[in-house]
């Protein structure tokens, strides 16, 4: 199934967690059957439907957090000239820089140097924390999504910690659905500006693999449904510029549009 958060309010904040105009949803082609309850708990796809072209789309899930790994591939980690890690390296983004496909992001005038980061993105189904070592990850997994972790370089680079680099609003694009049905072991992320292919990587590049991911990362901190987690991005990193067009693309997720705006 393809999940998604819609709202009928085409004005609606990429941030809004509830309303009565805002509902979770089945995604099949142009229509989006609507959920009953949310696909964390008890839930059903109702007779209710709309086109997915007249709804505003949100981020497919409600964070409490968007803990992130940085340089789980070894060509980034080289491009940028940065030791491979031994463990996970693991970063926070804060939930108010959520937003998802067709929202703009905001290019903040502390930056001269805006990057994108395609990422394979993992939704949490199911609470969880101190996983066994050598646990069964898939039943606290609700499904996979795109993510363009977005990034100050230059502030990620002057600041020494990450926090402003990576947390201003509209910095953190997911979306547009969560595919439950999608194999983990064949996902393959495509980060492309203005129709031109920049990044291109696939799991079985990851220095650690989802499963070494989640379970490390809940040995920290407890995993709540809808947490997003994103595993770190291939080589091809590279600068947006206002006007531009980015997208992250997963075959049998989906593809995640955005444009970059000056403030
Ligand atoms: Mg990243």
């Amino acid at each position: 199934m393809k999940l998604c958060r819609f709202s009928t309010d085409f004005n609606e904040r990429p941030t809004a967690t509830a309303g009565p105009q805002i509902h979770y949803g089945a995604l099949e082609g142009k229509a989006i059957h609507v959920l009953e309850g949310d696909p964390f708990g008890a839930h059903a796809v109702t007779d209710a439907w709309h086109n997915v072209d007249q709804v505003r789309l949100l981020p497919p899930s409600v964070p409490s957090k968007i803990v992130c790994v940085g340089r789980n591939y070894l060509e980034h980690a080289r491009e940028l000239q940065n030791e491979v890690p031994a463990e996970p390296l693991i970063f926070l983004k804060p939930p108010s820089a959520a937003i998802t496909s067709g929202y703009d992001i905001v290019y903040p005038p502390q930056s001269q140097r805006v990057d994108h980061e395609g990422e394979i993105g993992v939704v949490i189904g199911r609470r969880c924390r101190r996983l066994g070592a050598g646990e069964d990850v898939t039943p606290y997994i609700l499904g996979y999504t795109c993510v363009n972790d977005i990034t100050a370089r230059d502030l990620q680079k002057k600041d020494g910690q990450w926090t402003r680099a990576k947390g201003f609003d509209t910095f953190c694009s997911f979306g547009p659905v969560i595919a439950s049905d999608a194999d983990p072991a064949r996902l393959e992320v495509r980060a492309s500006v203005n129709g031109e292919l920049r990044q291109r990587g696939d799991v079985s590049q990851m220095i650690f693999s989802i499963d070494v991911v989640v379970r490390f990362i809940s040995q920290v901190m407890t995993l709540e449904p809808g947490d997003l987690i994103a595993t770190g991005t291939p080589a091809g990193i590279g600068p947006m510029q206002p006007g531009d067009t980015v997208e992250v693309a997963i075959e049998g997720i989906g593809v995640l549009r955005n444009t970059v705006v000056a403030v």
